[in-house]
């Protein structure tokens, strides 16, 4: 798949856009005036894996909190602001490393102005956009409902506003709740501008099947080249939008996160317990940041040839089964014996460190 190459854009540490890899982006819920459990949920975030994380500012308490969050965190902190100019400034002259604010809504040309100005002066991006639920009346009546291209027009209107006072510094956005409104809006969008695209299905629900919405609205941009960093949006706890938003970009084959384990899904032929073991191998390697693919199948009449694309693996059997490791001849194993003898073969291929 060829990637959309938009304009590379700088968010603190981070480049988006280029060829940059594709960031994972979080939000916390904690009131972001009480910088304790701010910091704390941030920080159990990024050891997630979290790459850019955004907070509410709502009052000037929000915006005065953002030096003491930025001090103690260590990835880029994006100030999500709605309607006030002065709360934008005040967040940018405090530290933060990005706004997501639409022009549209701060005002007139002057306020629009005076956040351009204190963008550019301290080197920080606006990210623009819209979600289904905040399509203005005007472009409701304009294209009878809240239609992709409604959504697609309508960004590129917030871009156009900071464009018309001379700033360029731009992430673009455009969520529905719908997975296929997500992915027409974000095709018509990805056509007409060239910024950086931040992707995800908003309110996408619960941590199952929302999780499976965003894999489908942002797997399938992701597959056509389209987004730059994205957002798996789930009900409660912010962290596990951090390993679902990791799985999707690993499943795209766009980045690596861990070891990918093929286990197959049994059937009669099944002669070992592949569930518990194919978690026991994820267990072992869930460290391990090189891509490699990890086999676990039910049994020798299949397995073997379903697992010869993997590294290494394992076949199952009623009494004897294989284990296998790239470039050598597969041994045969007694069934006991499979799951010591895989985690010999990782340990043996530097995969794993040895245990004492
Ligand atoms: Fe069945 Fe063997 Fe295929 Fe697993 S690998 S699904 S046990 S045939």
């Amino acid at each position: 798949m060829a990637r959309r190459k938009a304009k590379p854009v700088r968010v603190g540490s981070l480049t988006l856009g280029g060829q940059a890899p594709i960031y994972i982006q979080s939000m916390t819920n904690t009131d972001t005036r009480d910088v304790a459990a701010t910091v704390a949920q941030i920080l159990e975030l990024e050891a997630a894996g979290c790459e850019i994380v955004r907070c509410s500012v709502y009052d000037e308490a929000c915006a005065n909190a953002i030096g003491a969050i930025k001090a103690a965190i260590h990835i880029p902190l994006v100030a999500d602001i709605h309607f006030n100019a002065a709360l934008a400034v005040a967040a940018v002259e405090n530290g933060v490393d990005k706004l997501r604010i639409n022009p549209g809504n701060i005002g007139s040309r002057a306020r629009v102005e005076r956040v351009a100005h204190a963008a550019r002066a301290h080197g920080v991006p606006i990210r623009v956009g819209v979600n289904s639920g905040s399509l203005s009346r005007e472009m409701l009546e304009r294209y009878g409902g809240p239609t992709a291209e409604a959504l697609a027009q309508s960004a590129l209107e917030e871009v156009a506003v900071l464009e018309s006072v001379g700033f360029e510094d731009i992430v673009v956005a455009i969520k529905s709740t719908g997975v296929q409104q997500t992915v027409e809006a974000n095709r018509k969008l990805a056509a007409s501008c060239g910024y950086p695209i931040h992707l995800g299905v908003t309110e996408s629900g619960t941590v199952g099947y929302g999780s499976i919405k965003s894999a489908v609205g942002i797997g399938t941009l992701l597959m056509e080249g389209i987004g730059d960093t994205v957002r798996v949006s789930l009900s409660g706890s912010p962290v596990p939008e951090v390993p679902a938003a990791q799985q999707i970009l690993q499943a795209c084959g766009l980045r690596v996160f861990c070891p990918e384990i093929i286990s197959c899904p049994t059937c009669g032929r099944c002669g070992i317990d592949v569930e518990a073991m194919a978690g026991e191998v994820a267990r072992r390697v869930r460290h391990v940041t090189r891509p490699l693919k990890i086999a676990v199948m039910g049994c020798v009449v299949n397995g073997p040839g379903e697992a010869r694309e993997a590294d290494f693996g394992l076949a199952g059997g009623k009494e004897y089964g294989m284990v296998f490791s790239r470039g050598k001849t597969p041994r045969k194993v007694a069934r006991d014996r499979l799951l010591e003898e895989l985690v010999r073969e990782l340990e043996e291929a530097g995969v794993i460190e040895p245990r004492s």
